[in-house]
């Protein structure tokens, strides 16, 4: 297909904040058209159909998608979201920045995605158990430890990839534990894979700091998002030394310039289901809470929340996207204009699928690894990748996406060119 047949990015919608970035990085670095066509396209989409019975007795139906943006470096590795803002652009965005993000840290994979659009809060535990066995029963064909191996990512957890991953190796007739990585250890998860994800901001973020001449104790963060991710980011920053001043989830958010304890914090979450309301806070925004005073910025809950209408009054010299895609393409212009650091999600958060990496290695050979052992390879890989991204920013004089967007499509199209275009 010849590029001008294809949809042009118009707007800020997480497909054409994707395209638009692949788009710009296409040109900088002169790659093939042919290569850039193919890249701009999914591989292949799957939308299913989820029915499942409620406690009540009735039906209710869901849609589901999977999608493969690139299995040429590899099987195509991505999570599962439960949202309802799930659609078929955003899972498609979503898989493409999962292709770059496992070419930058050099690890075999492709990318894909998957999700159904739904709220899980509105379902009890047997009825998201019932919708997670439907729909991995549906994707079934799609995935496997060649194939495509899904991930939790938001409102999925250890839980929903276990009965993934039983719902695969029943239908199959024996256990195939590496079709889904981010289960529990017992079933042959990794250790230190539930923290991995927030392990890797952290070293990004100590090696952004580091860069700028700022000291670990000196810093204030605000993060966005007390989920898997942003909670445990909170803690680990606090046991370092940062000032977590300011963080929230969907419900709201909370500030305290002295800084908040992260445990405390997690007890009152424990029984309240949020962390709106916490004692000696105040209450702010989600959107109050981007534009605060703070050294470090990290958004850590969904896309799209730094667009053209806030970038100007983010106050942070760093932002380190542990969500993916929370700011938009031209926000991304704004803050680097304005001279903020901004650490691309396709670097930040790419701990998570390091260390997947390394649980689907360790459930191949079926021989397992110490948490240290995954800690110092995880910050090894890291380090490694956000220095490569930085210095070839520098050398370009590029910002840090352009630059980790060129390191992770050129890798992902020399491989392209390598194997050749089929028939
Ligand atoms: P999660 O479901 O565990 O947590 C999400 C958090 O964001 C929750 O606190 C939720 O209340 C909050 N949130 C949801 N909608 C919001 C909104 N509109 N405004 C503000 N807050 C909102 O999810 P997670 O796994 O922590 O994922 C968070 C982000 O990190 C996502 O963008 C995900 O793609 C990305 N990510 C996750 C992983 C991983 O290993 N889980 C890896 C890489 C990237």
């Amino acid at each position: 297909m010849r590029l001008e047949e294809q949809p042009q990015p118009a707007g800020e919608s997480p497909w054409e904040t994707a395209l638009a970035q692949l788009d710009e990085v296409a040109e900088l670095m002169g790659l093939a058209p042919g290569v850039h066509a193919t890249l701009r396209c999914p591989k292949r989409a799957l939308i299913v159909s989820v029915p499942f019975r409620r406690d009540d007795g009735s039906t209710r139906v869901c849609q589901g998608y999977r999608v493969h943006h690139s299995m040429t470096r590899g099987p195509a590795k991505g999570g599962i979201r439960y949202h309802p803002s799930v659609d078929l652009d955003e899972v498609k965005a979503l898989a493409m920045w999962m292709t770059w993000k496992c070419a930058i840290v050099n690890i075999p994979f492709g990318g894909a995605k998957g999700g159904i659009t739904v709220d899980p809060k509105e379902l009890s535990r047997q009825e998201l158990e019932r919708m997670t066995r439907r729909f991995a029963s549906e994707i079934l064909p799609f995935i496997g430890p060649e194939r495509d191996i899904p991930a939790p990512d938001m409102n999925t957890n250890e839980e929903i990839m276990a009965w993934m991953m039983d719902t695969y190796s029943i239908n199959k007739g024996y256990s195939v534990p590496g079709v889904v990585t981010g289960k529990p250890v017992s079933i042959g998860g990794s250790r230190g894979r539930s923290g991995a994800t927030s392990r890797g901001v952290m070293y990004i973020i100590f090696a952004a700091l580091k860069e700028l001449g700022l000291g670990i104790e000196e810093v204030s963060v605000a993060i966005q998002g007390y989920g898997k991710v942003g909670g445990v980011a909170a803690q680990l920053l606090h046991d370092s030394g940062c000032r977590v001043v300011a963080v929230s989830d969907v419900e709201g958010g909370l500030y305290r310039e002295k800084g908040l304890d992260p445990e405390a914090l997690n007890r009152y979450k424990r029984d309240a289901g949020t962390v709106v309301g916490f004692p000696g806070a105040e209450p702010v925004s989600n959107e109050e809470l981007l534009e605060i005073e703070c050294d470090v910025l990290v958004p850590a809950a969904i896309e799209g929340v730094i667009t053209v209408k806030n970038a100007d009054n983010v106050k942070a010299r760093v932002v380190c996207e542990a969500a993916n895609g929370p700011v938009t393409f031209e926000a991304d212009k704004i803050l680097n204009d304005r001279g903020v650091f901004v650490v691309p999600d396709i670097v930040a958060n790419s701990g998570g699928v390091t260390v997947s990496y390394f649980e689907w290695v360790q459930d191949i050979q079926a021989y397992f690894w110490s948490e240290k052992m995954i800690n110092d390879r995880l910050r090894q890989i890291m380090e490694g990748a956000f220095y490569e991204v930085y210095e070839f920013a520098a050398e370009k004089r590029i910002t840090m996406r352009q630059a980790a967007h060129w390191i992770g499509v050129g890798r992902v199209a020399e491989a392209h060119l390598t194997r050749g275009l089929f028939p």
